[in-house]
């Protein structure tokens, strides 16, 4: 067995492998040069001080696992079983590909000092002194990972504005009265949101806006988004998506022989919402990597079709959303927006189909359970915050 990519859904793979008693040999190739560790909390303790580092906690060796690590993997030769690396080609009976995504650089940015992305340790070690300096920042981009590291940064004392193209923040993952209350979090901790508007040029000490207008920056950083990391893969045959995802089935297959594909890097086709999902959040890379585990084990029960979960600390507020919603759902609000702890749930034909929880796990952990059960809802009951949510 040979993982490519050291990140959650590598490592998950291979643990998962051997807690199902998988006898051959594990191998985990993956291009950064750290003990792998864990994402969540660069934006968080890490960037903070709070936390050293985040490195998993898997004693690899016990396991039988072995790590190449700060060895990038170049291409793959399927009809070969072979995976081409810097340091040669790598034979597999099984291939996985775990290779996560990487961050969208802002237009012109790339090589402009002072400009930082947020997706691995080192670039949260980068950071670390930079908000320690306290220094004027722009965020750019008011998406997750832009609202948790305006979130560091106000506490570590730096004047922060976030700059996001749309007119809210999270504009690609809720609908607009949704994220409404979401705006006055970034006032209300002192951030300033510029809805909007764009960064055109990045000069030494500020940032210039569409409007003309400056901004002083003595650091941005670019939160617009992540794509599959999957460049690599190009001549390989396998199948790409349109996001340049690897195309996987329900069993996470890939277009290649005994090449799987899971985590950020891949999608998935979702027999409970009826399409393909490509699902950035860590419960993905931890799900997913069991599913491949029993299939390569040769259980054909073993279908991957979750209930999609992430949750996201931002300004003081535990936000979790489980479930897929579209446009055509009927929201329905528990609880008052303006508060401190407000739900709300998605309904398709009066089954709950999503829920997003601010301040309340309760909920998430109910409602979690009624998504992926399909049970039928009250949705009079359903909106009495003051009532556990449960079927009718
Ligand atoms: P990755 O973690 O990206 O790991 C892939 C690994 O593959 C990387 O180490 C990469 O270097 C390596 N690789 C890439 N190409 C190659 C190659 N050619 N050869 C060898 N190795 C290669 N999700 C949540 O649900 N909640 C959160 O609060 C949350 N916070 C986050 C905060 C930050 C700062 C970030 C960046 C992400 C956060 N996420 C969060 C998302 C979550 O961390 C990811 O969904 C998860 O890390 C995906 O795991 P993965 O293994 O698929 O990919």
């Amino acid at each position: 067995m040979v993982v490519v990519g050291a990140g959650m859904a590598g490592v998950q793979t291979a643990v998962a492998l051997r807690e199902r008693g998988f006898q051959g040999t594990v191998t985990v190739i993956g291009a950064e040069p750290h003990q792998p560790y864990d994402r969540p909390p660069l934006s968080k303790a890490v960037l903070l001080g709070k936390a050293e580092g985040s490195a998993f906690e898997v004693d690899f060796e016990a396991l039988g696992i072995e790590l190449r690590l700060g060895r990038e993997a170049l291409g793959v030769r399927p009809d070969a079983h072979e995976l081409d690396t810097e340091a040669g080609p790598v034979p597999y009976d099984v291939l996985v590909l775990a290779t996560g995504a990487e961050p969208i650089r802002l237009p012109g940015t790339e090589g402009v000092p002072g400009v930082h992305l947020l997706r691995t340790l080192d670039d949260a070690e980068r950071l670390r002194p930079v908000l320690a300096r306290q220094h004027d920042i722009v965020v750019v981009g008011a998406g997750w990972i832009g609202a948790e590291f305006a979130t560091a940064a106000r506490e570590a004392g730096c004047a922060v504005t976030v700059v996001e193209a749309a007119d809210r923040p999270l504009a690609g993952a809720l609908p607009a009265e949704v994220a409404a209350p979401m705006t006055s979090w970034y006032a209300d901790a002192g951030a300033d949101l510029r809805t909007h508007a764009r960064v055109v040029r990045v000069e030494p000490g500020e940032v210039v806006l569409d409007d003309g207008s400056r901004v002083p920056a003595g650091a941005v950083v670019v939160g617009i988004g992540a794509r599959p990391a999957t460049a690599w893969l190009a001549g390989s045959g396998i199948q790409l998506g349109a996001h340049g995802e690897v195309v996987a089935d329900e069993r996470l297959h890939t277009s290649a022989p005994d090449v799987y594909a899971v985590g950020d890097c891949a999608s998935f086709p979702s027999g409970r919402y009826g399409e393909r999902l490509m699902v950035h959040h860590w419960d993905n890379a931890l799900q997913g990597p069991r599913t491949v585990a029993a299939a390569v084990l040769g259980e054909t029960s073993a279908v991957y079709d979750p209930v999609p979960y992430f949750w996201s600390e931002q300004f003081g507020r535990f936000v979790q959303y489980a479930g897929h919603h579209k446009s055509a759902d009927t929201t329905l609000w528990r609880g008052d927006p303006s508060g401190p702890a407000w739900s709300v749930c998605w309904l398709r034909e009066n089954r709950l189909v999503a829920l997003l929880a601010v301040g309340r796990p309760r909920d998430l952990a109910q409602g979690r359970r009624l998504i992926d059960a399909g049970t039928e809802m009250n949705p009079d009951l359903l909106a009495d915050p003051a009532r556990p949510l449960k079927a009718a």
